[in-house]
């Protein structure tokens, strides 16, 4: 195992620790997502581009990239979207054209039917952060390949290259720090495009660093999940991340700074199992899919047929598992009022103690 908790060297710009470890389970591949040729507006903060994997050393279980010039070759993902032209969307839900323009407007929400596109990692920070407040941290981590990986038709180090190239990033979450209506907060989301949002050795440290750098910073979290579960290509170092992120996030517990968990279309597996279901607070996109596994293992292992609109967040709401179903265009606001709250409590708080100090 040594191999695994190798220091790597470090990269200027950002702050990297060394890792500890590394992650694993089943990968849902991202299903029937068109993408969309052209994508209208590039996210203003720019992924790294993935380049051409060269000299790696699959001896870690993860390395740091070298930086270069990075474009986000952002294949942008509207779920099951047809785009006859750059003018117009077809709706997957309710089938109707929606105009481009005011797709994006309404923050790639059917204004027809109200069905929620999937977003991409980039597209979320935009639309939930203060414009230009994101800094995003350990954005050169990639994933080594701790067990030589490999399928019937390629290794695992393959497919992470050719999944960088295409997606434009270098795992399936993105983490930092910005503002949201001016209040501090760290930020992790996942990206369903980089193999189906699987929380690998390297998603796992990523995640585990921004819960040690809000608990220095005192800011609040905030992990926004869509993830088919561990990443099977790290085998039982993707099952570890589900303990170590679990355990992170209890110290920020414990050191009482607020996690906000939102999870959205589709999160399952050793995600929803682990890290993303012990929040503070856990608030749900209309109609996403969620759950451990999938309706039909579910349905095969207990020889039970399924309630209707079961593994959505509407019954995950009904049956006391969320707190909230909220729609895209409200969680700004939302989400905005939690860390206002937990402003004015510190405030407060601070105002207490000091009045207990002259007291003295
Ligand atoms: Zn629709």
């Amino acid at each position: 195992m040594e191999k695994l908790f190798k220091r790597i060297p470090k990269v200027g710009g950002e702050s990297e620790k060394e890792p500890t470890e590394s992650s694993s389970e089943g990968t849902i591949e991202p299903q029937d997502q068109l993408k969309t040729e052209k994508v209208e507006k590039a996210p203003e903060i720019s992924p790294e581009k993935a380049k051409k994997h060269e000299g790696h050393t699959p001896k870690f279980s993860w390395s740091i990239k070298p930086q270069g010039d990075q474009k986000p070759k952002q294949a942008a993902r509207t779920d099951k979207a047809d785009i006859p032209d750059d003018l117009w969307i077809k709706c997957a839900h309710c089938k109707e054209l929606i105009y481009s323009k005011e797709f994006e407007n309404n923050k790639k929400v059917c204004p027809k039917c109200g069905f929620h596109f999937r977003l991409t990692a980039y597209e979320r920070v935009n639309f939930t952060l203060d414009e230009g407040s994101f800094e995003e941290i350990n954005a050169r981590l990639v994933t080594g390949d701790p067990l030589n990986f490999t399928t019937a038709t390629e290794t695992y180090q393959v497919k992470s290259d050719q999944t960088r190239a295409k997606t434009g990033l270098n795992e399936s979450i993105v983490t930092g720090f910005g503002t949201l209506e001016g209040l501090p907060v760290a930020l992790a989301v996942c990206d369903f495009n980089y193999m189906g949002g699987s929380m690998g050795s390297v998603f796992g440290e990523k995640l585990v660093r921004l819960v040690e750098q809000a608990l220095e910073r005192r800011v609040p979290l905030l992990a926004v999940s869509a993830s088919g579960g561990a990443r099977m290509h790290e085998g039982m170092f993707s099952l570890m991340q589900m303990a170590k992120t679990t355990a992170a996030f209890a110290r920020l517990g414990e050191a009482g700074l607020p996690f906000i968990s939102l999870l959205v279309d589709p999160c399952t597996g050793g995600v929803i199992a682990s890290y993303a279901s012990v929040a503070d607070i856990i608030l749900a996109e209309p109609g996403a899919l969620l759950g451990f596994a999938g309706p039909r293992v579910i349905e095969q292992v207990t020889k039970q047929k399924l309630p209707p609109g079961f593994q959505t967040a509407e019954f995950f709401l009904e049956h006391g598992m969320i707190d909230q179903v909220v729609a895209r265009k409200e969680l700004r606001p939302v989400i905005a009022k939690l860390l206002h709250h937990y402003q004015t409590a510190v405030a407060q708080n601070e105002a207490r103690e000091r009045e207990v100090t002259y007291a003295r």
